[in-house]
C-alpha cells in the first residue's frame, strides 16, 4: 500500500512520489509503506476540503442525515473491530486487549456520541434590553479543520477529533503521526464507506512537514492538535497568520497523591494501571507518586514487586501485559531519562534498562524511590513505563508539590476520606482529577489541560464549542 493520501474522495500518492515505511514496534521491522505528504499535497487537501465545505452534498445535508452517517461510521468500526485492533497493535505496539477494548471500542463510541449531538446543537435567544428586537444565536461550523494526531492512540484520537468536527458540519484534513498512520487510513476508508461525501474527510499521511504546511495554510480555519508541548508551541506560533482557532491537548506529568489513610492495595493496583497502560505512553499517565511518608516505602516496594512479574511481549501475543515502546528513538529517550534518575541519586527498585534479547523496542517497567522534585524523572514527561515515588509529610505540601509543574492535564488522589478527596481535587491544578481510580476516558467527560497541557476541552459539549462559531442574529420587529 502506498497511495495513502485521500484528497477530494480519491486515493493517491504524494505529488513528489515520496513514501516512507511504518514499523512494527514488536519486531522493529517495516510492515507497510505509505505516502509522504508535503506542502503541495496539503494545499490540494485544503482546496478539496474548502470545496466540500461549501458543497450542497455536505452543507445541504440535514442534521438528521449527518447523524445517521456518523452512527454508521461507529457501526462500521464495530464490524471491522478485529481487523482494526490487529492493525493498531501491529502499527503502534499496544497489547490486543487495549487496542480492542480501548482504541477500537472507544473510536466507535466517539462516533456514536457525536451522532447524538448533531441534532442537538442549539442556539439561544437572549432577553435583550432593546424593545422591538428579536435576537437569536446559532452555532455554525468553523470551516476547514486540520486534525493532527499523535502516535499513542492513533485510531481513538483521530476519532475523537473527526466525530465532533463532522457533527458540527466542518470538513477535515487528518494528519496522523508518521509512526502510526495505518488505522487512520482504514478509518478514512470507513468514513467514505459510511457515506461521507468526497472532500469532507481528507487524509495526509506524512511527517511534521505536512503538519506544518496545514498549520501555516491560510485556507485552514482551525487546528486541533494532540501531541507534545513543544510542537504545540510551534503550532501556536505558526497558526498566527490568519488567527486560526487552535485547540491543543499536550503533555502531562500527572501526580498521584496517596494520602495516609488510603487503601494501600487499591492505590498500588490503581496506580500501576494508571502508570503502565500502553507502556506509559499516555498523556494522563500517573508518573509522580506523592506518597505519604508513612506509606512511601511499602508503596514503592509493592510497585517494584508487581512490575517485576509483568509479562512483557508483543502486543499480539496472548497474555502480554506490557507491549513495546513505539520506536527505537522513543525507547532511547525513555532510557536516557531513566539513566538521569540513577545519576541524580534516585533509588532504582526495578527495571532500569531496555529488555535484552528481544527484537523490537521493549523497555523494562521501572520503579524509582527516594526521588526529589528537582530530578529530571520528576519534572520531564517520560511517556514510558517509569514510576517515580516521592515521599511527603502533609497534605498541603503534597498539593503544592503536585502543582509544581508546567503541566496540568490529570491528577489522582487516593484516600478513604471524602472531604480530603474533594479538598485535594479542588486544590490540584489539572483538567481531570481521578479519585481512587485509574485514568480512563469517556466521550461524555471533558478532556484537556490547565497550563502547558493545552487549550480547550475535547469530548462532551466542550468539543461542540471547539468546532463551532457562534453567530448572533438581530432582527427589528418594527
Ligand atoms: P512526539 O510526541 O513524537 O514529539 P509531536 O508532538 O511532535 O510528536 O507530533 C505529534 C504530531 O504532530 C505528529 O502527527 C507530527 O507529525 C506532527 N507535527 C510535528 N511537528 C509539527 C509541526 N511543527 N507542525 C505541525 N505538526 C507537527
Amino acid at each position: 500500500m502506498s497511495d495513502t493520501l485521500f484528497i477530494g474522495g480519491a486515493w493517491q500518492s504524494a505529488a513528489s512520489g515520496a513514501e516512507f515505511e511504518t514499523l512494527d514496534p514488536a519486531t522493529g521491522r517495516p510492515h507497510a509503506s505509505v505516502s509522504d505528504a508535503k506542502a503541495a499535497d496539503a494545499d490540494a487537501a485544503v482546496r478539496a476540503a474548502r470545496t466540500a465545505f461549501d458543497s450542497p452534498e455536505w452543507a445541504g445535508l440535514t442534521p438528521a442525515r449527518r447523524a445517521r452517517i456518523l452512527w454508521r461510521i461507529g457501526d462500521l468500526i464495530d464490524e471491522h473491530a478485529e481487523e482494526l485492533a490487529a492493525l493498531e497493535t501491529r502499527d503502534q505496539g499496544q497489547p490486543l486487549g487495549i487496542s480492542a477494548a480501548i482504541s477500537v471500542a472507544g473510536a466507535a463510541e466517539h462516533f456514536r456520541h457525536y451522532a447524538g449531538w448533531v441534532t442537538k446543537i442549539y442556539g439561544e435567544t437572549a432577553p435583550l434590553s432593546f424593545p422591538g428586537v428579536l435576537q437569536y444565536s446559532k452555532r455554525e461550523p468553523v470551516g476547514v479543520c486540520a486534525l493532527i494526531t499523535p502516535w499513542n492512540f492513533p485510531l481513538m484520537i483521530a476519532s475523537w477529533k473527526i466525530a465532533p468536527a463532522l457533527a458540527c458540519g466542518n470538513t477535515v484534513i487528518v494528519k496522523p503521526a508518521e509512526q502510526t498512520p495505518m488505522t487512520t487510513v482504514r478509518l478514512v476508508e470507513l468514513c467514505r464507506a459510511a457515506g461521507i461525501p468526497a472532500g469532507v474527510v481528507n487524509l495526509l499521511t506524512g511527517g511534521p512537514e505536512a503538519g506544518r504546511a496545514l498549520v501555516e495554510h491560510p485556507g485552514v480555519d482551525k487546528v486541533s492538535f494532540t501531541g507534545s508541548t513543544e510542537t504545540g508551541r510551534a503550532i501556536v506560533r505558526a497558526s498566527a497568520g490568519n488567527l486560526k482557532r487552535v485547540s491543543l491537548e499536550l503533555g502531562g506529568k500527572a501526580p498521584s497523591i496517596v494520602l495516609p489513610d488510603a487503601d494501600l492495595d487499591a492505590a498500588v493496583a490503581g496506580c500501576l494501571q494508571g502508570a503502565l497502560l500502553n507502556s506509559g505512553q499516555v498523556c494522563a499517565a500517573y508518573t509522580r507518586f506523592l506518597v505519604h511518608r508513612s506509606l512511601a516505602d511499602a508503596f514503592a516496594e509493592r510497585c517494584a514487586k508487581a512490575v517485576a512479574g509483568m509479562r512483557i511481549g508483543a502486543g499480539s501475543a496472548p497474555g502480554t501485559e506490557l507491549g513495546p515502546l513505539v520506536t527505537a528513538e522513543h525507547r532511547d529517550h525513555v532510557d536516557a531519562l531513566v539513566r538521569s534518575g540513577t545519576a541524580e541519586g534516585a533509588q532504582l527498585l526495578a527495571g532500569g534498562a531496555p529488555v535484552e534479547g528481544m527484537p523490537g523496542f521493549f523497555y523494562q517497567p521501572t520503579v524509582f524511590a527516594g526521588a526529589r522534585d528537582d530530578m529530571r524523572i520528576a519534572r520531564e514527561e517520560i511517556f514510558g513505563p517509569v514510576l517515580t515515588v516521592l515521599a511527603y509529610d502533609d497534605e498541603e505540601e503534597a498539593v503544592t508539590r503536585a502543582n509544581d509543574t508546567e503541566y496540568g492535564l490529570a491528577a489522582a488522589v487516593w484516600t478513604r476520606d471524602v472531604a480530603a478527596a474533594h479538598r485535594v481535587a479542588g486544590a490540584v491544578r489539572a483538567g481531570t482529577v481521578f479519585i481512587n481510580m485509574p485514568n480512563p476516558l469517556d466521550a461524555s467527560a471533558p478532556w484537556g489541560g490547565f497550563k502547558a497541557s493545552g487549550w480547550g476541552r475535547e469530548m462532551g459539549s466542550g468539543a461542540i464549542d471547539l468546532y463551532t462559531e457562534v453567530k448572533s442574529v438581530w432582527t427589528s420587529l418594527t
